[in-house]
């Protein structure tokens, strides 16, 4: 008899599970979204190996960075829909994880990085903790915008890692650098980090972008290690620009500069560290060659080395490359003597 109900068990358990496969795979083909929007993993000199989630159909921020690596921000926004349901985002991440499964490529985070600003998404905290079925720890990386709003930040509280962003205190610089949404007020961003940093107990870090001739002088800094005494966090990053930026005169301050800056951060700045190089070479993929070259490249241009090593590594070789340019699927661009590839915005 017992044996008889084990075996009615095994019959339901595997039926049920064919059905999920089913359903999951009919979920996916149904969004009309391309497979691009899991992408990676990425080396990330902050989280190890980190699997990118992009759950956004064009580029919508709050900023519209001088730096950005994702080009002009198309729509400025403080709102939107998010392009997914959270179930359908659980079936994405589900079959790229089982993938890399496959070929034993194991990550250490599941990371928001979209190509504008995850907290935007009204179901990120639902989209966060649906995902936590897979076992790994989940990163958000905000601009810290839209922390003063309740709803975000306890949308974040899910997330084990957050990295927020304070490229400036200075209302004057903060308008040049991060060309905010008309309607945010950096005083209120500011109280909002530190309300946010009292109730959150998961990994706190932020991130302070120079860019030359606009925050790279002592003063600036000096004023950003004071507000970031004032709150908990476990690293604050200090960073440079190393992909193409959107205005060609955001580029990294130069190397004099930049000394002195490190030798004050390190002195004055508590828990700090400077990342002025850039990622290693050590891109992961999965999937269809072009769908991984694109979910990458949307968000992070990538050196040519790196690219050809990636395509190499899934296949290909360097008439790949060339086919993806000639069918206008990414774009070729020079920066500090290197050439970096992005996708081009209509993919
Ligand atoms: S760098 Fe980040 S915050 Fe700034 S415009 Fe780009 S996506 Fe938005």
């Amino acid at each position: 008899m017992k044996n008889e109900i084990n075996k009615i068990k095994y019959f339901l358990k595997n039926k049920a599970s064919t059905l999920c496969e089913k359903l999951e795979n009919n979920v996916i083909a149904n969004t009309g979204i391309p497979c691009t929007i899991i992408f990676g993993p990425v080396p990330s000199r902050r989280l190890g190996l980190s699997l990118g989630v992009n759950n956004m159909r064009c580029k919508i921020c709050t900023y519209d960075c001088i730096y950005c690596q994702v080009g002009r921000t198309t729509c400025c926004s403080t709102c939107c829909e998010p392009c997914l349901s959270p179930y359908e985002l659980f079936c994405f991440v589900k079959k790229k994880l089982q993938k890399l499964e496959a070929k034993e490529i194991k990550v250490d985070y599941i990371s928001f990085v979209p190509n504008g600003e995850p907290t935007i998404d009204k179901s990120l905290g639902k989209n966060i903790h649906i995902l936590r079925e897979f076992g790994y720890k989940i990163a958000v990386f905000t601009n810290s915008s839209l922390l003063w709003n309740d709803n975000v930040k306890e949308n974040l509280l899910f997330a084990d890692y957050i990295s927020v962003k304070v490229d400036s205190v200075n209302d004057k610089t903060w308008q040049i650098i991060n060309r905010p949404h008309t309607r945010l007020n950096l005083d209120i961003i500011l109280k909002g980090i530190i309300d946010f940093a009292k109730i959150y107990n998961g990994k706190l870090t932020t991130e302070t972008m120079l860019v030359k001739n606009i925050n790279d002088n002592i003063q600036e800094i000096e004023q950003v290690g004071n507000f970031l005494k004032k709150f908990r966090s476990d690293k604050s990053y200090f960073t440079i620009p190393t992909r193409p930026p959107t205005e060609s005169f955001a580029t990294a301050p130069d190397r004099k500069t930049l000394d002195q800056l490190s030798d004050y951060i390190e002195k004055n700045i508590p828990n700090s560290e400077t990342l002025f190089s850039p990622e290693s070479n050590s891109f992961y993929a999965a999937g269809e060659i072009e769908d991984e070259i694109l979910g990458i490249t949307r968000v992070h241009p990538m050196r040519e080395e790196s690219l050809l090593k990636l395509i190499k590594d899934m296949g290909g070789n360097k008439e790949t490359l060339l086919q993806m340019i000639i069918h206008n699927q990414l774009q070729k661009i020079f920066y500090q003597d290197k050439f970096f590839y992005s996708t081009k915005d209509n993919n």
